[in-house]
């Protein structure tokens, strides 16, 4: 009996192809580069040298010895892999040492860690809110919090971008028993902070819960380096759920939420992503104690990054490009179309810098840009050289786009 069923071999591929040359044509095709060094300022990528301005590893830790030498202690006494997940046998003294030390520099009662940030998104928003409750989200909110908040089942609302006038409408609005505000801390396509102070008073004023996502705030902002609640002075009574992310400042890898013992025990007994998921290696866990180290005593990171965005925003502002509103590490340039936005980019890298071409579906529709990212471990000239390169390319640019009016 011959076999009748002709395989489509190429129907998968038929299907999918047209997909991938629109976003060539649109010039939205993402492809990824490879890395043959260690993250830091000065990268190999694809056999060329070039100085990076794109990596989230704000304080230049993902390399530091002391932290490299924890990670490598760890795995000569734990191995490499933590071998389950934390509720079966995965859970390691490292893991723990490091909730509590999360907990105790964050100023809350406990810390979970999860294995990434995504996850932590995913996981403490559907353990906090379902169906016939409401969830209040930042139009510019991280994917994984708005994947979260959609996947979580509760009646979905984005408000305006630090909107507090519509933010209230929609609360206002709202008679749910749970009410569950997200943002984040620092916004990560914009570098802006959100009001964290009046988003607590009304959430407090709404009988509303508010979590605050500090991906790109942890390390970076506030005295010792715990972050916008820090930066804001904001206690766990004000704002109850923080997540950090461990990936970014902190140069190692996973997150956490810190908040209330009930917090902390109900993501445990109900965050899925928490659950069904193994343990980051207990070699991470100790890793990122040394990190937590590191950002606490090594403040002259901070003070350092914090030179560097100043004379970096002044030397954009000298050169007319449109910056946006931030005083954080993260310093974008709006080109607003993705092929001008691409094309600086790619001038940029012919002259040895490697910054991103942040483009949509990442950011709304004409809002294309560059996003720079400044690390502690960048030098002054470094900035400056960034900066040069960036007068040449943009006073070629056929209608100066970039360029701001004002
Ligand atoms: C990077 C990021 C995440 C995800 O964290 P990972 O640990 O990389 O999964 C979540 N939220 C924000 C705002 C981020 O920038």
């Amino acid at each position: 009996m011959s076999d009748q069923r002709q395989p489509q071999a190429s129907s998968l591929e038929q299907i999918l192809a047209p997909a991938l040359q629109e976003r060539q044509q649109a010039h939205l095709y993402r492809r990824r580069r490879t890395l043959h060094s260690a993250q830091g300022v000065q990268v190999q990528v694809d056999g060329v040298s070039l100085t990076s301005f794109c990596s989230n590893d704000y304080l230049g830790l993902a390399n530091h010895p002391a932290i490299v030498s924890a990670f490598k202690k760890a795995a000569d006494e734990y191995g490499v892999g933590s071998g389950a997940s934390h509720l079966v046998c995965g859970h390691s003294a490292e893991h723990h040492a490091l909730e509590e030390e999360l907990a105790a520099f964050m100023g809350r009662d406990r810390a979970l860690l999860f294995s990434t940030g995504y996850m932590a998104n995913l996981g403490t928003i559907g353990a906090l809110v379902g169906k016939g409750d409401a969830i209040f989200e930042d139009k510019l909110n991280h994917a994984s919090l708005l994947d979260g908040g959609l996947l979580s089942g509760a009646r979905f609302q984005r408000f305006l971008h630090n909107d507090l006038t519509d933010l209230e409408k929609k609360l206002s609005r709202s008679d749910s028993d749970r009410k569950l505000i997200v943002v984040d801390g620092v916004f990560s396509m914009d570098g802006d902070l959100a009001p964290m102070p009046e988003l607590a008073a009304l959430a407090q004023a709404h009988n509303a819960w508010l979590m605050m996502d500090d991906a790109h705030g942890f390390g970076c902002l506030g005295k010792s380096g715990a972050g916008t609640a820090e930066h804001f002075g904001l206690d766990q009574s004000q704002l109850p759920i923080v997540m950090g992310t461990l990936g970014k400042g902190a140069g190692s890898f996973g997150a956490f939420v810190a908040g209330s013992e009930v917090l902390i025990e109900t993501l445990i007994q109900q965050a899925r992503p928490y659950i069904y998921t193994t343990a980051m290696p207990p070699a991470v866990a100790a890793a990122t104690r040394a990190s937590l180290k590191v950002i606490q005593q090594e403040a002259w990171r901070r003070d350092h990054l914090n030179q560097l965005i100043g004379q970096f925003r002044d030397g954009a502002r000298q050169l007319g490009l449109q910056l946006m509103e931030s005083p954080t590490a993260i310093q974008p340039v709006v080109f607003g179309d993705a092929a001008t936005t691409l094309s600086v980019s790619e001038q940029l890298q012919a002259r040895g810098f490697w910054v991103g071409a942040i483009r949509p579906p990442t950011v709304p529709r004409g809002t294309s840009r560059l996003r720079i990212t400044l690390s502690a471990a960048h030098t002054a000239e470094q900035v400056a050289g960034l900066l040069s390169a960036l007068e040449d390319i943009v006073k070629a640019l056929p209608d100066e786009r970039g360029l701001s009016d004002s």
